[in-house]
């Protein structure tokens, strides 16, 4: 798929409207994909840490912040326009509604994610929140969730617990998850909670 390197991160080109297709077409194939939205941040601790630029290797990362936008621009490369996280998890629960994917929520306080979840499921009432979990646990409770994910397949999981650390836990269970779509969402969240 068509590319553009910053700093030697490859980033798809692809628009925001392109991307939310290749993705749906992506999980309606079967396909597993881990969807980092980068920011020049990413791009800097990716060049400095090779554990995590190789997390960063392994999945399709869109240009989250105007920084990736002007870097592409001043090295004469085709990304036009952001793709932030929280577009992407309304454009992909918009495409949930329509096809009733089961979609998992981790990450945020229990107070904000309850929330997130229930305006979630009011806005697009068709698609299926299977189930939903804070972000605040500790590493012997991963299994755990692991295997309550794992149990409920979902199209689509979201997860917010801050960069990277939300891109390295997903790296970690990735072929444990039983997930086609698995994305880091950042404060996402929050916002749609608020
Ligand atoms: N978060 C979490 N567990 C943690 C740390 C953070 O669930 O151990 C959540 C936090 O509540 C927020 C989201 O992760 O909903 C993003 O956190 P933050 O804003 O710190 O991350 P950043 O936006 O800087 O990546």
């Amino acid at each position: 798929s068509p590319v553009a390197n910053i700093l030697g991160v490859s980033f798809t080109t692809r628009g925001f409207d392109e991307t939310v297709a290749h993705l749906t077409q992506r999980i309606d194939s079967g396909e597993q994909t881990h969807v980092m939205t980068a920011n020049p941040e990413i791009v800097m601790l990716a060049k400095g840490h090779s554990a995590f630029r190789s997390i960063v290797d392994q999945a399709y990362v869109v240009p989250d912040g105007i920084g990736i936008v002007y870097a592409a621009k001043w090295t004469n490369q085709p990304i036009y326009e952001r793709v932030t996280g929280v577009e992407l998890v309304e454009a992909l629960m918009a495409e949930a509604h329509k096809k009733q994917w089961n979609v998992y929520l981790l990450g945020a306080t229990p107070e904000v994610i309850r929330l997130a979840a229930e305006k979630l499921s009011n806005r697009y009432p068709q698609a299926r929140i299977v189930g939903y979990r804070d972000g605040y646990f500790r590493q012997d409770e991963e299994e755990q969730i692991v295997r309550e994910i794992a149990s409920k397949k979902p199209e689509l999981l979201f997860v917010a617990m801050g960069s990277p650390r939300q891109d390295e836990w997903l790296a970690r269970y990735r072929d444990q998850l039983n997930a086609s779509l698995m994305m880091g969402v950042g404060g996402t969240f929050d916002v749609i909670s608020g």
